[in-house]
C-alpha cells in the first residue's frame, strides 16, 4: 500500500467535517441555511468522489418542498443503494438492478423524512450486502478515504467511506454479518447493529432474512443515538418487527460509569487479531475502567464455530430471496433467450455477479435434500449454542468489549482471490447477528495511521447502555475528531 495517508483534526469553520448535532446549532441560529449545508456537501462530492467512488447515485438538486420548514432544521443522508427510495434508482450494487426505481419507500426512509430528512444520494455497496470489503460492486469499487489503496470494508463501505470522507453528515447501512460495523471501523466512524427486529426491515432488500438489521453510520456517538431514536420501532409492515419496544430516549451527556460491568471475552483477542488492534482495544477498556466500569476477561466458548454457521445458514436464506430476480418481475432481463427456461439462466447469469452466484450455489446446496440435516440443521443447533453463550454473559456484565474487525483496512485486491480470507474479516461481528444482539462499533486508536474500531455488545433490546457507555467513552477521547486528507486534497 502505498505510504501512510495524512490526518488532522477537524475544523469547525467547515461544514462538511461537524457532525450532526453541531450543524443543527448553526441551522437554529440562523447563521447557515439547509440550501448551504447541501451544496456544501454536493461540492465535496464533486471534489472526492471520483477517487472513492462511494456514490452510486447522486441527487444534487435541493428538495423545493423543503425550502420552507418554517425554521425546522433539515439534513441530508446517504442511503445503502440495498433500501428502497421512492423515484431514485436502488441497485443493490448488482447489474441484475441497475435501472431499478422502487416506487415506494423503506420504512426506515418514511421515518427519516418524517423528522426532516433527505435522501443526498445511494451508496455504494458489496453486490446484495454480500463481501466485507465494498470491491463486489459492479459498479467498482470504493476506496477507504484513509488510505486509497485500502478497501472502506463492506458491504455498506460507500456509506461508511461518505461519513468518513465528509461527502454525507450521516448515513444508513445494512449489517447481516457486520456490514453496518466493520466498514464503520475501518473507515474510523461509529456504525451500530440494532436488535433484532427493532428496526423495519420493510423495503430492505433481503439478504439473509434471520440476520438483516438496517443501521447508521455517523461521525459521533451522540449522531448515532439520535439516528437510532428515528429508526426504532414497530412497523406492522414486517413480520419480523418487535411489538411493544420501548423508545430510546433522547441523547443525554455521560460523565460516570460507575456500576457498569464490562465482559471481555478472550475469542475476541486471540490468533488472527492484529497486536495494534488488540492494543488499541486493550487500552480503550481501561478508558471505560478509568471511567468507573468494572472489566474483566470472560469466556463465549463457541465463538469459533460462528463464522461456519453463518456461511450456511445467511446463504440458505439467501439463495431463496434471491430467487425473485427472475427477468420476470423486474430488473435485468436477457435480450438472447429462446425458450422461457434460457430466459431465466441467461438473466441471472449477465445479471449476477461471481459472489453471488457462489453463495447461492452454497445456499442450494445447503439447502437440498439429503444435506439439509447434514449442514442447515446442524448450523442452526450451533447458532442456539452461540445464542447461549450470550445469554451466560448477561447474568454477570451489562455488555461486552472487543475489536470490531481483527484487523485495520487491507489493500484492494488482497482477498479477492481468496474467499475464505475475505470471510474471516467478519469473524468478530457475526456472532452478534446469529444472536440478533445489539452492537456498536466507535472509533478507539490509530495502527499504522488507519482507524481501529472499538466494538460494544449488548443484551437484546438494551442499545441504551450500548450508546451510553460510547458517549462517556467519547467525552474523554478525541479518535473520533480525526478526519482523513483524502488524496491529492490540499491540508488545510
Ligand atoms: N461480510 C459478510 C458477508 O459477506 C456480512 C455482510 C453483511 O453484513 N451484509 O456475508
Amino acid at each position: 500500500m502505498r505510504c501512510q495517508q495524512r490526518m488532522r483534526k477537524m475544523d469547525e469553520g467547515c461544514l462538511t467535517d461537524l457532525s450532526v448535532h453541531q450543524l443543527r446549532v448553526l441551522l437554529e441560529r440562523g447563521e447557515v441555511a439547509p440550501r448551504d449545508v447541501h451544496e456544501a456537501y454536493v461540492r465535496r462530492i464533486e471534489e472526492v468522489d471520483d477517487q472513492l467512488n462511494a456514490y452510486i447515485t447522486v441527487c444534487p438538486d435541493f428538495p423545493p418542498e423543503l425550502e420552507n420548514r418554517h425554521g425546522r432544521p433539515v439534513f441530508p443522508v446517504a442511503v445503502k443503494d440495498n433500501i428502497m427510495t421512492r423515484g431514485i434508482r436502488t441497485t443493490c450494487g448488482s447489474r441484475i438492478l441497475a435501472r431499478f426505481i422502487p416506487p415506494y419507500d423503506a420504512t426506515a426512509i418514511l421515518r427519516l423524512k418524517e423528522r426532516g430528512l433527505y435522501v443526498l444520494g445511494k451508496t455504494n455497496m458489496d453486490e446484495f450486502a454480500m463481501g466485507s470489503s465494498c470491491e463486489n460492486s459492479a459498479f467498482g469499487p470504493t476506496r477507504n478515504p484513509w488510505n486509497l489503496d485500502a478497501v472502506p470494508g463492506g458491504s455498506s463501505g460507500g456509506s461508511a467511506a461518505a461519513v468518513a470522507a465528509g461527502e454525507a453528515p450521516w448515513a444508513l447501512g445494512s449489517d447481516t454479518g457486520g456490514s453496518v460495523r466493520q466498514p464503520a471501523a475501518l473507515c474510523g466512524v461509529v456504525g451500530m447493529k440494532p436488535t433484532y427486529g427493532r428496526v423495519s426491515r420493510f423495503g430492505l432488500v433481503a439478504f439473509a432474512s434471520s440476520l438483516d438489521q438496517i443501521g447508521p453510520i455517523t461521525r459521533d456517538v451522540w449522531d448515532c443515538w439520535v439516528l437510532m431514536r428515528a429508526l426504532c420501532g414497530h412497523d406492522p409492515l414486517d413480520s419480523t418487527s418487535a411489538p411493544g419496544q420501548a423508545p430510546i430516549p433522547p441523547p443525554q451527556s455521560v460523565e460516570s460509569l460507575g456500576g457498569v460491568r464490562i465482559g471481555v471475552p478472550r475469542e475476541y483477542l486471540g490468533p488472527g487479531v492484529e497486536d495494534a488492534v488488540r492494543d488499541a482495544v486493550l487500552k480503550a477498556v481501561g478508558v471505560l475502567e478509568e471511567l468507573g466500569a468494572r472489566a474483566e476477561e470472560c469466556s463465549l466458548p463457541h465463538t469459533e464455530y460462528g463464522l461456519s454457521a453463518y456461511y450456511i445458514i445467511a446463504p440458505a436464506e439467501a439463495s431463496s430471496n434471491l430467487a425473485r430476480y427472475d427477468g420476470v418481475r423486474y430488473g435485468h432481463r436477457t435480450c438472447q433467450a429462446s425458450s422461457l427456461l434460457d430466459m431465466y439462466e441467461l438473466t441471472r447469469q449477465e445479471g449476477f455477479g461471481a459472489e453471488v452466484k457462489r453463495r447461492i450455489m452454497l445456499g442450494t446446496y445447503v439447502l437440498s435434500a439429503g444435506y439439509y440435516d447434514a449442514y442447515y440443521l446442524r448450523a442452526q443447533k450451533v447458532r442456539t449454542l452461540i445464542c447461549r453463550d450470550f445469554e451466560r454473559a448477561w447474568a454477570r456484565y451489562d455488555l461486552l468489549a472487543a475489536p470490531t474487525s481483527p484487523t485495520v483496512a487491507f489493500p484492494l485486491g488482497e482477498r479477492t482471490a481468496d474467499p475464505l480470507a475475505m470471510y474471516m474479516a467478519d469473524v468478530l461481528t457475526i456472532p452478534v447477528n446469529l444472536a440478533g444482539l445489539p452492537a456498536l462499533s466507535l472509533p478507539c486508536g490509530f495502527a499504522r495511521g488507519l482507524p481501529v474500531g472499538l466494538q460494544l455488545i449488548g443484551r437484546p433490546f438494551d442499545e441504551l447502555t450500548l450508546l451510553r457507555v460510547a458517549q462517556a467513552f467519547q467525552q474523554a477521547t478525541d479518535y473520533h475528531l480525526y478526519r482523513p486528507v483524502v488524496g491529492g486534497e490540499v491540508d488545510g
